[in-house]
């Protein structure tokens, strides 16, 4: 997800202090939650200068200087407006994000960068997901990566991360479920219900809360499965529906392998 890196103690205030306006210099189009990731460099002049305006905004007090931690995400906040002025007393100009709802995260050491960036994802908005399957591991906007091979190939990670992306992780399942009767390949094979089955197996181990919300949002899935009995030469069962476990065996006119 989207991170941006804010000085100390500024970020700080954003997550402890109801600091809720960010300022710069430029106007943001994006809107939603993003992670705060407080910047490595902080002069002692910031810092004082940071407490007293603080102090005039009837903040909490800040922690001591040396307790700040810098260089990596410590939480999370939603961006709601981009105004030219505000009244918030923490307004400063030129330009200032509205902010609301900051969460705290345990802090990520992590290398900011300028501008929006794209930072490590989270799962149900309260941690950051370190999902790993093998080699494959989350990249942190969703999608995995191979880790196994050199460096970074975009046209590798297209697989999405079970853990915080679990819902489309589980509409390609539904997709794959539901044009493939068999598969065959050198590591495994099964047919369209043994991957819809599985998928729900790997999300629910790895993210029950999100596989709930999304298999409510899924609806009914008609998993193909190969059957020479038929004459269309597969069969359609069907899943997830209400009320829950119902397999039901289908004749398929209208489908097409
Ligand atoms: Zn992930």
């Amino acid at each position: 997800m989207k991170a941006l890196s804010i000085r100390q103690p500024w970020a700080w205030l954003i997550i402890h202090g109801g600091k809720d306006l960010e300022n710069r210099t430029w106007n943001t189009k994006f809107r939603g939650r993003f992670l705060v990731h407080a910047a490595q460099g902080m002069t002692r002049k910031e810092y004082e200068f940071a407490r007293d305006f603080a102090l005039q905004a009837n903040a909490t007090l800040l922690p001591p200087l040396e307790d700040l931690q810098r260089g990596g995400i410590i939480g999370s906040v939603e961006l709601v407006d981009s105004l030219d002025r505000s009244d918030s007393p923490w307004y400063m100009g030129d330009k200032g994000f509205v902010l609301r709802d900051p969460k705290p995260l345990p802090f990520m050491p992590m290398r900011g960068r300028l501008g929006f960036f794209e930072g490590p994802s989270l799962v149900n908005g309260e941690t950051i997901c370190t999902y790993q399957w093998g080699t494959w591991e989350c990249r942190g906007d969703g999608y995995l990566w191979d880790a196994d091979h050199d460096g970074y190939d975009p046209s590798e990670c297209d697989n999405a991360c079970p853990c915080c992306n679990t819902l489309v992780f589980l509409q390609r399942a539904k997709e794959e479920a539901e044009t493939t009767s068999s598969y065959s390949n050198g590591y495994s094979s099964g047919t369209g219900e043994s991957i819809w089955l599985d998928h729900v197996k790997a999300a629910h181990r790895e993210n029950p809360t999100a596989t709930e919300a999304a298999l409510a949002k899924i609806g009914p899935v008609h998993a193909l499965v190969d059957d020479n009995s038929h004459p269309e030469g597969f069969v359609v069962r069907i899943h997830n529906t209400e009320p829950a476990v119902v397999i039901q065996q289908l004749t398929t006119g209208e489908r097409q392998q």
